[in-house]
């Protein structure tokens, strides 16, 4: 028996929703866990819902994962322009209305050797479940530059869509040359006076849409072949300093914000040594969604550093939620030899 909460405020930190829903029974053994909140989860809950499965749903502590951090939606079929948290709330409520059951809580430890798998959560939770839809997608990747980690929520920032507002009528950077980097970019001149796109090549890495906005917009300006060295600020970032990758030469430039948008990595800790991994990190997963260890399933930007999109990430979950359907099948036909 657990709290559920079905309220969640979808792109924020993973707070208790105000109105409870009461507890339902659940079963001994779940039929499946859902690890992550992001498109990925949301899609597996909605397909194995959909099956009666009666899926349990762990939210982690990002509710909505990267999408719900994000402003407008352009490129997911159906909907012309639409907002990330927006999408992944309708994701949400179409997964809770086929019998999704959501947990608004972090897994902390997975014990692999099942079925049943043993899902640990950082409320003191213990389940066992059949199989397991691993979703837990990817973070922002740090600069890893002096003072960046102390000057975070002081000036540095992953996320426009959650500080850009505090950037009004200020000077920003925004790191990177793909298509976060712009799009970001893009939404910050909403607020801010200037930006500059800092990036460390002379060709950026974004789709030609974006490349095009950017350069038309009168409030951004590039800075090529550039990296950071260092942030720099007492209590606040003051300025960075900043290095011609091509010249050498070395400037410091007087800003108020830092945006990073240089990639991402996986979310893994939770199966490090446990689960096959590439040289990068990501779970290693095969066409049909299995990782090294059967019944455990994988979908999303934990096992996909090529595509990255919501929607490539819903296709892997719904994948995944169909290949759990099956593999749950056969466990029961070995339960139960001759029972068709
Ligand atoms: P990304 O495509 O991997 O781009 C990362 C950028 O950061 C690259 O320009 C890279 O430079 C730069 N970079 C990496 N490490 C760096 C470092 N240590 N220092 C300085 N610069 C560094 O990541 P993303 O922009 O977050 O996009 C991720 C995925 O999401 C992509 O598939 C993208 O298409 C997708 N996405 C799509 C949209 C959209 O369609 N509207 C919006 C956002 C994201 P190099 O170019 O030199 O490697």
């Amino acid at each position: 028996m657990f709290d559920l909460n079905l309220n969640l405020n979808v792109g924020g930190s993973a707070e208790p929703a105000a109105e409870q829903m009461p507890a339902s029974p659940r079963p001994d053994i779940e039929n499946v866990i859902i690890i992550g909140s992001g498109p990925a989860g949301w899609a597996a809950a909605i397909y194995t819902g959909r099956a009666e499965l009666r899926p349990l749903l762990i939210t982690g502590n990002e509710l909505g994962g990267q999408i719900a951090l994000t402003t407008e939606v352009e490129n997911y079929p159906g909907f012309e322009q639409i907002q990330g948290p927006e999408l992944v709330a309708n994701m949400q409520k179409q997964a809770e209305r086929f019998g999704t059951e959501v947990l608004v809580d972090y897994v902390t430890e997975v014990d692999v050797n099942g079925p049943p798998f043993t899902v640990t959560t950082a409320s003191g939770r213990v389940f066992r479940a059949k199989a397991l839809i691993v979703a837990t997608g990817a973070s922002p990747r740090r600069l890893g530059v002096p003072d960046e980690e102390r000057l975070t929520g002081r000036g540095v920032s992953y996320c426009a869509t959650c500080d850009g507002f505090f950037f009004r009528g200020k000077r920003v950077a925004v790191i990177g040359g793909g298509d976060s980097a712009l799009q970001e970019g893009l939404f910050l001149t909403r607020f801010a006076e200037r930006v500059w796109i800092i990036h460390r090549r002379d060709q950026l890495r974004a789709g030609a849409t974006l490349q095009r906005r950017a350069t038309e917009s009168p409030k951004i300006e590039f800075i090529w072949n550039t990296v950071v060295e260092r942030i720099n600020g007492e209590t606040k970032v003051e300025s960075i300093t900043l290095r011609n990758v091509v010249t050498g030469k070395v400037t410091t430039m007087p800003i108020d914000g830092v945006f990073v948008y240089i990639g991402h990595l996986p979310n893994n800790q939770l199966f490090m040594g446990k689960l096959a991994m590439d040289e990068q990190g990501y779970l290693i997963t095969d066409k049909l969604m299995r990782t090294s260890v059967p019944g455990i399933f994988a979908a999303g930007e934990i096992q996909d550093h090529r595509f990255k999109q919501a929607a490539t990430s819903v296709g892997q979950g719904v994948a995944a939620a169909m290949e759990v359907e099956k593999y749950l099948a056969d466990l029961e036909d070995r339960a139960y030899p001759g029972r068709k």
